[in-house]
């Protein structure tokens, strides 16, 4: 009997353990779906950092360099040293988005002497993070120096504020864009007119690329403030005879011919040397910026086994040349005699 009685408590005791249980499993189960099953994002950090503003819709110049200069004023650009350029990843990018940021960069280190390392303590930098907007300042800063990417999915959307990084501009800020493009500047939105401007006085190389991935595409801005800007749609309209580039221009599928070539002389080998008998700058020392003006120096100067590349131009080269290097035209139409 006394056996009966403690089963029959035993029992309940047993069923109230097990609610309990269910209880306790049910708020887990709770407490789980109220945290979420993975981990809040971490929100998008500002787009504009604090002392800088966003000029043609994707730049980052310092907002003391803007002060007091015409918007067309020509920015210092500086080239990153020796090519490397130091990063970090902001806490908020995602593993998959860093990797998709390696392959972006791998575009340029495959075409140019130029190497993206992760930081080691390095003063000038770059800073890569998650953002609402794509932006990025052009050339090395000096210290930390801030790359926003929204568009992790687009490998050639980041080579283009990778290109801004590493010191090039839009390819429609050229000096002698008018002569291949027209602005629409009444089809443009209000106050963004800025984003239009030339830098008359920023280096450019070789004949206008329509295909850069550093050109805007046709209607950048637009806004169908006219008839007129409504039937056309467009804010950039190719002139002729180029009218097939009008809806190609701005393309983010790769990078054209002449982006490689001219990162890769902005970033060249230390065996190439430079010959341009237009160059009008003082300094010569055969790099690409300061190119030498004579071909027999250039020649001279490029080390065994070297490329010297020389620019379109009848070249007195009377002499005699024992060194063994490669001779290039990128652009073609070179005299030596
Ligand atoms: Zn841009």
């Amino acid at each position: 009997m006394k056996h009966v009685q403690t089963r029959k408590r035993i029992v309940p005791l047993l069923t109230l353990a097990i609610f309990v249980a269910m209880i306790l499993a049910l708020n887990r189960t709770n407490l789980v779906s109220a945290q979420g099953p993975t981990p809040t994002p971490l929100p998008p950090k500002p787009p504009v950092p604090e002392g800088f503003t966003l000029i043609e819709g994707d730049i980052l110049v310092r907002t003391d360099l803007l002060t007091g200069r015409a918007p067309n004023a020509v920015y210092a650009t500086n080239f990153w040293t020796n090519g490397i350029v130091p990063y970090e990843f902001d806490a908020n990018v995602t593993a998959p988005n860093q990797t998709a940021m390696l392959q972006a960069m791998g575009d340029w280190e495959n075409v140019a002497n130029v190497d993206f390392r992760p930081r080691n303590g390095e003063g000038n930098y770059a800073h890569i993070q998650d953002s609402t907007v794509n932006s990025s300042s052009v050339g090395m800063q000096g210290g930390g120096q801030t790359i926003n990417i929204f568009n992790w999915n687009s490998e050639f959307i980041m080579a283009h504020e990778l290109g801004h990084a590493l010191g090039l501009w839009h390819e429609q800020s050229r000096p002698d864009r008018d002569s291949f493009v027209q602005i629409e500047w009444d089809c443009i939105q209000s106050g963004e007119s800025h984003n239009f401007n030339r830098h008359d006085e920023a280096g450019q190389y070789g004949a206008y690329d329509f295909d850069s991935v550093m050109h805007y595409g046709q209607a950048a801005f637009f806004t169908p403030a006219t008839p007129y800007c409504a039937t056309i749609g467009r804010t950039i309209t190719v002139l002729s005879p180029n009218q097939a580039w009008q809806t190609l221009i701005g393309q983010r599928t790769h990078l054209s011919n002449m982006d490689q070539l001219t990162m890769s002389f902005l970033y060249p080998e230390s065996d190439w040397r430079f010959v341009d008998g237009a160059y009008t700058g003082d300094t010569e020392n055969g790099m690409f910026l300061t190119p030498y003006k004579q071909f027999p120096p250039g020649f001279t100067a490029t080390p065994f086994g070297g490329t010297l590349w020389v620019q379109p131009g009848t070249y007195s080269s009377v002499g005699t040349y024992n060194n063994a290097v490669t001779i290039r035209a990128p652009l073609g139409n070179v005299t030596l005699q």
